[in-house]
């Protein structure tokens, strides 16, 4: 297994662009793993330009849900307007209902200028079950649903070995559905949004500290803490960092346009 892990976008919520924030990052959600991409948050728009430079022509986007973060980036993702072009998306029902309308929406005028029919390239959607296991780009795909508001749905990309978690606000029923989910991956992208100091329950996030006791009891050999809050500068950010890697040294925090080699993560089982 040669493929990287590139984290394009990291951030929850909104993009942050200011200094402060610059170190680990400020675009929205968006995860590349091989030939697939997670997510359309902002950091889809960096992923697209290198991708077409590097001769990809088409493109396989999985999303978890269509909050605005994770879907603010599609609009400006270069090859939906490129006549050379396949973009397919996949999504799961979310909380009992298709997210097509909602996604389509976004691009609603007068929101946007104009509507998914201008796209150039040949452009499709594929709707699925969360629960369904689905074949894309000759990689077998795992998907469970995730509690949060309005549902999103959870990913683990086989042969990878990778589990992208978020965004989720687990109960005691969903952690061990999870646990199961993920159990002997390489790695979990897991929604960090707080810490336990500053847990709000009812927004429909998670803790870094759930992330790393989801990884040690599902026995996955990395923990990457991800989705951080829109708020957490790069002070706050580092001192996360140097408490989960005191808890467990193989944890990764996720920065902008970090790049993890596969066969570095190890895998426990
Ligand atoms: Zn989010
Ligand atoms: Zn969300």
């Amino acid at each position: 297994m040669t493929d990287q892990l590139i984290f394009w976008g990291t951030r929850g919520s909104i993009p942050r662009s200011e200094p402060e924030f610059s170190h680990y990052g400020g675009a929205t959600s968006c995860v590349q793993v091989g030939p697939l991409l997670l997510d359309a948050g902002t950091g889809i728009v960096g992923a697209g330009d290198a991708m077409l430079a590097a001769g990809q022509r088409e493109f396989h986007v999985l999303l978890s849900h269509v909050h605005f973060d994770h879907v603010m980036g599609l609009p400006f993702f270069q090859p939906l307007w490129r006549a050379d072009c396949v973009v397919h998306f996949y999504l799961g029902n979310l909380a009992g209902e298709s997210g097509q309308p909602m996604l389509q929406d976004l691009m609603r005028v007068p929101f946007f200028p104009v509507d998914p029919s201008y796209f150039r390239a040949q452009w499709q959607m594929h709707l699925f079950q969360a629960g369904e296991c689905l074949q894309i780009a000759d990689r077998q795909v795992e998907t469970l649903a995730l509690t949060h508001p309005q549902g999103a749905t959870g990913y683990r990309i086989r042969d990878a070995e990778v589990c992208y978690i978020t965004d989720i606000e687990p109960d005691e029923a969903m952690g061990q559905r999870l646990v199961e989910f993920i159990r002997g991956s390489r790695a979990m992208i897991y929604d960090c949004t707080f810490g336990e100091d500053d847990f709000e329950p009812d927004h429909g996030h998670s803790t870094w500290q759930q992330c790393l006791a989801f990884c040690q009891a599902a026995e996955v050999a990395c923990p990457v803490i991800f989705h951080h809050h829109p708020r957490a500068c790069d002070q706050t950010m580092k001192n996360i960092e140097r408490q989960a890697l005191a808890m467990n040294p193989s944890t990764r925090v996720a920065r902008d346009r970090m790049v993890l080699q596969l066969e570095d993560l190890g895998r426990r089982v």
